[in-house]
């Protein structure tokens, strides 16, 4: 590099990743307010919060979300963890000669040991997978079961970046966990029963919060996809299959592909020229084995008793392999093709796949980013909070007392302004009128003296002077008749 580039490069603006953005206010007021929103209504369900790590051990994801998946390896942020050399070396040293030590002595040892330790992570690409391996770490087997856990926070997914869709992207998240007590298999109607209402509770708790929120034209549509087992899913799959190869030069070239790999997917194209054909393939709902046929059933009976209005789409499967039977999904208005504010479904056996005990689940992801884009769209956003009172001081005597009343009306939940120097006032006027203050709080000389203080209501321009506790009265009540 030439001098003159290097220099240039040193002063280049950095900016965020692609696919990455920063959240600014006023945005982060309604991003806030839709957190608060899930931790209420999520705490009255008797959701509990997890955090959980935003990165894990590789593996955790190969096994649960599948590498040859949607949400597959290509599109994970994977990084070697820095190994401890000193420690290893230390702890070799430690552990005194090495009885396996050939001419290449405690090099190769050594060398095995770095190997063993070599261990890939990865950003989480969704949850799910955390929640069941800290199910496990942590026994909740033992707690009060089912488990219900929440989570908020960001996902990392290498994907195109595009409206509604990024790179670091944020979830808000529940799973139902319950161990399976060999007791319970008996008995699998009962047992379908108790699935299908814990499942309509979740979709009644979303619908809920996406009530609570304000989203408008939310649409629920749910679907069954069986289960692994030999009358069920596999069965239909192979029906399936016979019919896309009837169908084939019909298709793109993702159809085509899936056809082989995953011709589940296949349903969910969303390419134009294949519709018609789609439309005319067999629906699971006609090859499901009586257990899962009856679970679904029970699920949208489940839903009535809820008043939880839904649709039922033949062709909702969902990106990851794990689910089975109940699958949902949420679409909301002003997304364009981006549509999708949630999806989530049962995926029972899970959890022993993570080398955990036979364990039922279902669960939801939430889309933030979407959410809010939505309520952005749709006007539902509140306006920028502007400060509730600028404090307008001059001189030295007034500067004190300005940071006293700054600090009363703050304790009182107000929003205060103090400039930290002296300003001309009709400076200072002009300040809190671009930072949307509702009051100026002006304190010269005068008022110190006296001990009233002038409040200016920047609407209309009036005045009126309040000792302090008057004050604090006054802003109160104006605050609850505005609210
Ligand atoms: P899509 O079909 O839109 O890619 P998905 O099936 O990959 O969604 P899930 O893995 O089920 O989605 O995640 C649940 C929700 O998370 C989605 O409904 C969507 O709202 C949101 N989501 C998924 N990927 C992204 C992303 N890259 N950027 C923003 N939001 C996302
Ligand atoms: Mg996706």
């Amino acid at each position: 590099m030439s001098e003159g580039a290097a220099k240039k490069e040193e002063r280049r603006k950095f900016q965020a990743i692609k696919g990455t953005r920063d959240l600014l206010p006023p945005d982060t007021a309604l991003w806030n307010r839709v957190e608060q929103t899930a931790h209420e209504v999520f705490s009255t369900f008797g959701f509990g919060e997890i955090r959980l790590p935003l990165f894990e051990e590789t593996e955790l994801f190969r096994r649960s979300v599948g590498a040859e998946t949607d949400v597959g390896k290509e599109m994970w942020y994977t990084f070697q963890d820095p190994l401890d050399l000193e420690q290893i070396i230390k702890e070799r040293q430690e552990a005194g000669p090495n009885p396996y030590a050939d001419k290449y002595g405690d090099l190769r040892a050594a060398l095995f040991e770095v190997q063993r330790r070599v261990q890939a992570l990865t950003l989480r690409p969704e949850a799910t997978a955390s929640v069941c391996r800290a199910y496990i770490e942590h026994n909740m087997e033992q707690w009060p079961q089912p488990v219900k856990l929440y989570y908020v926070g960001p996902m990392f997914r290498r994907e195109r970046p595009q409206k509604g869709r990024y790179r670091q992207f944020y979830q808000i998240g529940a799973e139902v966990l319950g161990v399976v007590r060999p007791e319970a298999k008996q008995d699998w109607e009962k047992e379908v029963g108790k699935d299908a209402a814990i499942d309509a509770e979740v979709i009644e708790m979303l619908i809920t919060f996406f009530d609570k929120v304000g989203l408008q034209g939310a649409e629920l549509s749910i679907n069954s996809i069986g289960h692994n087992g030999p009358d069920c899913r596999p069965h239909y799959i192979g029906k399936l299959y016979n019919e896309l190869l009837k169908i084939e030069d019909k298709l793109g070239p993702d159809s085509k592909r899936r056809i082989r790999t995953n011709p589940l997917r296949v349903l969910d194209s969303k390419l134009e020229s294949e519709q018609s054909y789609i439309e005319k393939l067999p629906h699971i709902t006609d090859s499901l084995c009586p257990a899962c046929s009856a679970h679904y059933a029970e699920l949208k009976h489940e839903l009535a008793l809820r008043g939880v209005r839904y649709h039922e789409n033949w062709r909702l499967v969902r990106g990851l392999d794990y689910y089975m039977r109940t699958t949902f999904e949420i679409t909301a208005q002003g997304l364009g093709s981006q549509n999708a504010v949630c999806g989530g479904g049962r995926y029972d056996g899970l959890v022993e796949l993570l080398g955990g005990p036979p364990t039922k689940g279902i669960g939801f992801a939430i889309g933030e980013d979407r959410l809010i884009l939505s309520l952005q769209e749709s006007g539902k956003a509140p306006a920028q909070q502007g400060r509730d009172v600028y404090i307008a001081w001059m001189g030295e005597r007034a500067h004190a007392t300005a940071i006293r009343a700054a600090k009363d009306l703050r304790k009182a939940g107000f929003s205060v302004e103090l400039p930290p120097v002296e300003q001309k006032f009709g400076k200072a006027l002009g300040q809190a009128d671009k930072l949307g203050a509702k009051y100026a709080l002006i304190l010269g000389d005068n008022e110190v003296a006296e001990g009233l203080w002038t409040l200016k209501t920047l609407a209309d321009g009036s005045q009126a002077k309040f000792t302090e506790p008057d004050l604090l009265d006054h802003l109160r009540k104006s605050k609850r008749v505005s609210s």
